[in-house]
């Protein structure tokens, strides 16, 4: 979206434990150039938004939050995708929340709304005529035709009458593999997920951290060969072919290639079973604990 408006997206690395844009490197690279911050909010923990809103007030900068991982997740007791001026929400069928394609767009502040509403409806202010606002619409600026299909909205919104009750499922299959997990952590075999207190996840995925690649690897072409679909996240875009394009380097932001290289996510998602999730925990405990059998 940023490449798309003719902007340059300068990539932050981010933290350890939540895995989120590192809120402390943000002012370093800031520049006359800089308009907006895009905090990412990684598997629906929230990012420091405190602080990141800090430093754009200080430099005069938007905040536009990507919660596509984050509806229904909490900062400080605050929905992510509110607290910045911008924050959109994905309901792509990897979400939480489900509509096959498209999101929504949070709105924090009346001018840009206004605004928002004509770029959807295809640069008219057909959405005023609609209300009765005017008396004919025309087209009044650009845009685009970004309006969810009706019956597509109906199968979303079953989902969120049921927001509450989708969320439970996730947390009863995330907490566990969390606690089975928990053993592997202590041992120094694995990290787990990081949720600092003052957020209160959505569970969008589970992911773990091992020590090395080759490791991570392993595990990896383990779980396949039984059966088990686990995944990497992400490629760097820094250092993809697009981002070396834009300028990016290897090596730049070593958190973010280090913790790209030793991340694999589970199997997790609503229907999941325990007795499923069981079996990843029994082969993972087979991976670590009979290596002749690796
Ligand atoms: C899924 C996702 C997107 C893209 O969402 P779309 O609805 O496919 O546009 C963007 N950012 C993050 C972090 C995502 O997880």
């Amino acid at each position: 979206a940023v490449v798309l408006r003719g902007a340059k997206p300068v990539f932050v690395d981010v933290r350890e434990d939540t895995l989120n844009i590192d809120e402390r490197l943000i002012e370093s690279a800031i520049t006359s150039a800089t308009r907006a911050i895009f905090p990412v909010h990684y598997a629906g923990v929230g990012c420091e938004m405190d602080s990141i809103c800090k430093v754009a007030e200080v430099h005069d900068l938007k905040v536009v939050e990507d919660a596509a991982q984050g509806v229904n997740a909490f900062y400080r007791g605050r929905a992510l995708g509110t607290l910045g001026h911008l924050g959109a929400y994905s309901f792509h069928v990897t979400k939480n929340f489900i509509a096959g394609e498209g999101g929504a767009l949070c709105i924090n502040s009346a001018d840009l709304l206004e605004r928002a509403e004509v770029l959807r409806e295809k640069g008219t202010n057909r959405g005023k005529f609609i209300r009765g606002e005017v008396d004919k619409y025309t087209w009044v600026d650009v845009g685009s035709s970004s309006l969810p299909a009706e019956i597509v909205s109906a199968f979303l919104l079953a989902q969120l009458e049921s927001i509450d009750s989708i969320t439970e499922t996730r947390r009863r299959a995330y907490d566990f593999y969390n606690d089975r997990l928990q053993l592997f952590e202590t041992e120094g075999l694995i990290r787990l997920p990081v949720v600092p207190e003052h957020c209160t996840t959505n569970y969008h995925l589970f992911y773990i951290l091992l020590n090395d690649r080759n490791t991570r690897d392993g595990l990896q072409a383990f779980l396949k060969r039984h059966g088990i679909h686990s995944t990497f996240h992400y490629i760097p875009l820094h250092s993809s072919p697009m981002g070396l394009r834009l300028g990016g380097r290897e090596g730049e932001l070593p958190v973010t290639e280090s913790v790209a290289g030793r991340l694999l996510r589970l199997p997790f998602f609503n229907e999941i079973t325990e007795q499923q999730q069981d079996r990843v925990v029994e082969q993972m405990t087979k991976f670590f604990r009979s290596p002749q059998a690796v």
